[in-house]
């Protein structure tokens, strides 16, 4: 007997009929998802409104994206070339800790590990002894994203993400979705109708005065929010107090030099501006704080720091940082911006949309919404996004930034605890743990703490065992590898070319 031909459990309806309100990049994605792996049991119709049009930004991801496309089986060539895509190995933070200061929180692992010690110990003891490089010395792709380089490699290969096109990608997944029987609606919801018994969804009226039917619906309507907050009035966390941008201006220009294989964040007085290379543009962007920054003052200031010419007028998005309540109410599942946003510092967005499409699908109610489900989800939602939003505060608080207001406000500030434990751990011992499930590994942890300023006091004392010249031969070993590694690769952009070009 197969899913399909399950008799309902008592009292629960089947889930048949999912309706995804939106076609922005998390409309998309979990219509991609569904039907490819559920769309035999499902009928799925998507609604998005040309006239509302997406948010338009999005465009640099975390490696994680390579899982969600292998689970679409998507080729990796298809989709670089059809959404203009460049290879990413982290960020360059300019200007966070310092002025005319930078670092790079890039993928992969840094050293090796002892068992009993990680290897930011060995590293700390080679400083004092002075026998060790800079930390990213001994990171692959931090190396190769200074150099400018970049391949795919046969074994221990490099761990990388991309930088993408936002509107390309919707369109590249909307064709990958119909392919597997998505049913797309255009037009504009103007009502969601709740059935007032049970608090569900029934349907959603278009202007054109179409209604559609649904047994679960997936609210995808960016920061309007149009199911889970207008109509069921889910509240929203608001998470101000530690993020304190609120506003986004975004321009694309014509590409200057060279596609680096990273993201470029440089911090500014009130907020901080991206830089995201691709095939046929760059696309730019002032992340600030109004309370600090008037939009005139973003304007000119964006304007004046980008490179080539500018291809769009600039376009102004205001945001709250914060995570709805519950992102699961009654049959609403909300994915995407309408769940929450943590700004866009550490490229987290189109990670938390993969993360909620692949745990709808882990507890799909085929055989009736379930309370239990919806705990869980929300649950698990919940202490996902906490976990981030520690990370991205991490970047403002610990600095040594006294130039402006806004970062006098940001070291000042008071941080979550889950936060202040592990800076105060790191500051003191030198220890990072990952907790479960946590995006964020030790290593990421590690670089951005160092490179925003924090010099632990003490190291694991199984580091001071080794000799000095153990050590250097352990630190020395590493560096050479990475270093040599490194100067096999190709320079990124004729990477990027070739790789497409061979389709
Ligand atoms: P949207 O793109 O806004 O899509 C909403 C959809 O709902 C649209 O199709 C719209 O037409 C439809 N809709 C809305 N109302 C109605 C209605 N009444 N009727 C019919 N349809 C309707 N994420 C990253 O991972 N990396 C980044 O580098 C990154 N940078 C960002 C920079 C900024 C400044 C911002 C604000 C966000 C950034 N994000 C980033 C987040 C990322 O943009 C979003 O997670 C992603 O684009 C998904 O957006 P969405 O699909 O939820 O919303």
């Amino acid at each position: 007997m197969n899913m399909a031909d399950q008799p309902p459990m008592p009292g629960a309806k089947p889930v048949r009929r999912v309706v995804i309100a939106g076609g922005g990049t998390a409309g998309w994605m979990v219509a991609a998802c569904l039907s490819k792996t559920m769309g035999r049991i499902l009928d799925i119709t998507l609604i998005e409104s040309d006239e509302i049009g997406t948010v338009g930004v999005g465009e640099a991801t975390i490696p994680t994206l390579l899982t969600f496309h292998n689970l679409l089986e998507l080729n990796e060539r298809e989709f670089m070339a059809a959404t203009s895509a460049t290879f990413k190995l982290g960020i360059s933070f300019e200007n966070w800790r310092n002025v005319n200061e930078d670092y790079i929180h890039s993928f992969g692992l840094t050293g090796k590990d002892h068992w009993t010690a990680g290897f930011q110990h060995f590293w700390l003891k080679g400083r004092e002894r002075q026998l060790a490089g800079d930390y990213g010395d001994y990171c692959l792709e931090l190396r190769a994203a200074q150099e400018n380089r970049f391949a795919h490699l046969p074994r221990n290969g490099l761990n990388y993400a991309f930088h993408l096109d936002a509107t390309r990608y919707a369109v590249f997944l909307r064709r990958f979705s119909e392919g597997f029987g998505v049913r797309r609606v255009e037009g504009k919801i103007n009502a969601v109708n709740l059935d007032e018994a049970t608090g569900h969804i029934r349907s959603l009226t278009l202007d054109s005065g179409a209604s559609i039917e649904g047994d679960l619906f997936i609210d995808c309507t960016g920061f309007r929010a149009l199911l889970i907050g207008q109509a069921l009035k889910v509240p929203y966390e608001d998470w101000s107090q530690w993020l304190r941008c609120d506003s986004a201006l975004a321009v694309q220009t014509q590409s200057v030099g060279e596609a680096v294989p990273y993201t470029r964040s440089i911090a500014h007085d009130a907020g901080w501006q991206w830089r995201i290379p691709l095939q046929h543009r760059v696309g730019n962007g002032l992340v600030y704080c109004s309370q600090h920054m008037s939009d005139e003052r973003a304007k000119e200031l964006l304007l004046s720091k980008v490179h080539g010419e500018v291809l769009t007028t600039p376009r102004l998005l205001r945001f709250t940082p914060g995570q709805r309540r519950e992102v699961w109410r009654a049959n609403c599942v909300a994915i995407g911006l309408a769940s929450g946003f943590i700004e866009p510092l550490e490229s987290t967005s189109i990670h938390l949309i993969q993360r909620g499409t692949i745990r709808l699908m882990q507890m799909f109610p085929t055989m009736g919404i379930r309370q239990s489900d919806i705990d869980e989800y929300n649950q698990q939602a919940q202490n996902e996004i906490e976990h981030i939003r520690d990370f991205v505060v991490l970047h403002y608080h610990v600095t040594n930034r006294t130039d402006s207001e806004f970062w006098r406000g940001c070291r000042t500030m008071d941080i979550p605890p889950s936060l202040k434990h592990r800076i105060d751990l790191f500051r003191e011992t030198g220890r990072v743990f990952r907790m479960q499930n946590e995006l964020f590994a030790e290593n990421s942890w590690i670089q951005v703490m160092l490179g925003q300023g924090i010099t632990p006091q003490q190291h694991h004392q199984v580091a001071d065992l080794m000799g000095d010249q153990e050590l250097a031969g352990f630190l020395d070993g590493i560096r050479q590898q990475v270093n040599r590694t490194v100067a096999q690769l190709p320079p990124h952009q004729a990477y990027v070319k070739q790789y497409c070009a061979s389709m």
